[in-house]
């Protein structure tokens, strides 16, 4: 069975990967850095920018924009049947302060140049299709970050992510409505959202594609994050005075824990992620022995299972290896992992085989909006390589090949997709 049609090879033969590159180096003007980086903060002028950029680019190709209540940018091409649920196609417009052209802006604009492709095609699809650009997936401004892919989701309200601020001070649900009002697009009502399916297009953010000169990563799933932190308790006592068989010194404890820990991590094919990212110490001055000391620990896995497990590792180490200290761990957050369904896998993979590209499956490293998308309707992403694996760094780089071929793998998956028996 060869699920890829001719349709859907019509469209990918269609992605003009010179149109698509052209319209990433226009986005990436708004919030230019002058190292080549892009610095677009969520709702920012910039940001607004970039959104009404897109608009525009719609308008000319007479496709209509809509935008919702979480600010989430859609741009349609209408189906014969404007109301089945549409088929999304969607990523980020925001970037970290130190960040580059391609994390997040691809994917919207690879959704952009399926449309185009479909228009040139002269295909009507009896469904829509939608490019997206979801609000605030980085979370480097305000917290939490995928605000817009998680509320349209229902993953979180949106209620009550509007009561938040902004790093700057402004409330984010002002900030919101600023950005709606500043956006050329028409309204639409979050209550009203659906999707039949939401595919990303995303550089991997990570080495392997490029080490192992593959062009395409079907995504599996993204691993799952456990936030947690663990506070030891000794005694302050005099750096010069205190003998130490009688010290209790929550440093050379916590040392102890990490030192248990660490080794975790080379157990199997470096899989596991653990991070000792923030230590706090008091009365942090040189002379006085340690009273007390915290850590946090950013535990992730592809396997909520495993993360369980490794969590009860790292309870039984501050228990075990503390003393003459105490320990508490406190769970701050969970992110489950996600496995993307296997029908929407095997479509990606179809679709890079028929179209000739050399292609593996591979495990997000990074949290995306897809993580929300795929509590709500079958979801995929495809990788393309980035430069020694480098993102959130002005350095990102990707060629225009690597990402015009990611982006007819995507057209001819989205195309799969819509053509599938389920549909
Ligand atoms: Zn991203």
């Amino acid at each position: 069975m060869n699920m890829i049609g001719e349709n859907a090879k019509t469209v990918a033969a269609r992605v003009d990967g010179a149109r698509q590159w052209r319209l990433l180096m226009e986005v990436a003007q708004y919030g230019a850095r002058d190292d080549g980086g892009v610095d677009r903060p969520a709702l920012s002028a910039h940001d607004v920018a970039a959104r009404n950029h897109l608009v525009d680019w719609a308008s000319a190709r007479g496709l209509s924009a809509y935008q919702d209540d979480a600010a989430n940018l859609f741009i349609r091409l209408e189906g014969r049947n404007p109301d089945l649920p549409p088929l999304l196609m969607g990523s980020h417009l925001d970037s970290q302060p130190t960040g580059g052209k391609f994390d997040g802006a691809y994917g919207v604009i690879a959704g952009c140049e399926v449309l185009a492709a479909i228009q040139d095609a002269g295909i009507v699809p009896d469904r829509s299709l939608e490019a997206v650009s979801w609000t605030n997936e980085e979370g480097s401004r305000f917290l939490p970050g995928a605000t817009g892919s998680s509320a349209f989701a229902g993953t979180r309200q949106l209620a009550d992510m509007r009561d938040k601020q902004t790093v700057d001070g402004s409330n984010v649900g002002q900030e919101i409505d600023a950005v709606i009002a500043a956006t050329r697009a028409q309204r639409r009502s979050l209550a009203a959202a659906s999707a039949f399916a939401h595919l990303e297009a995303h550089i991997e953010q990570g080495p392997v594609l490029e080490r192992e000169n593959i062009r395409i990563g079907i995504v599996e799933g993204i691993q799952g994050v456990m936030r947690l932190r663990i506070a030891i308790s000794g005694e302050a006592a005099h750096a010069g005075t205190t003998p130490h068989a009688l010290r209790k010194d929550a440093v050379v404890a916590m040392a102890r824990v990490i030192d248990t820990l660490d080794p975790l991590t080379r157990e199997s094919e470096d899989v596991l992620r653990l991070t000792f990212g923030r230590i706090e110490v008091q009365p942090n001055v040189p002379n006085t022995v340690p009273e007390s000391a915290v850590m946090t620990i950013d535990l992730r896995h592809p396997s909520g299972e495993e993360i369980e497990r490794v969590f009860a590792l790292i309870e039984t180490a501050a228990i075990e290896q503390v003393a003459p200290c105490t320990a508490s761990v406190e769970r701050i957050s969970m992110v489950a992992p996600v496995a993307f369904p296997e029908a929407v896998l095997a479509t990606i993979e179809a679709a890079a085989s028929a179209l000739g590209e050399n292609a593996r499956r591979i495990v997000s490293g990074a949290g995306h909006d897809s993580l929300h998308l795929a509590r709500i309707c079958p979801t995929g992403m495809v990788f393309v390589p980035c430069e020694r694996g480098v993102s959130h760094n002005p350095a990102e780089a990707a060629s225009s090949d690597d990402l015009a071929a990611g982006t007819r793998v995507l057209a001819a998956a989205a195309m799969a997709l819509l053509e599938s028996p389920s549909s």
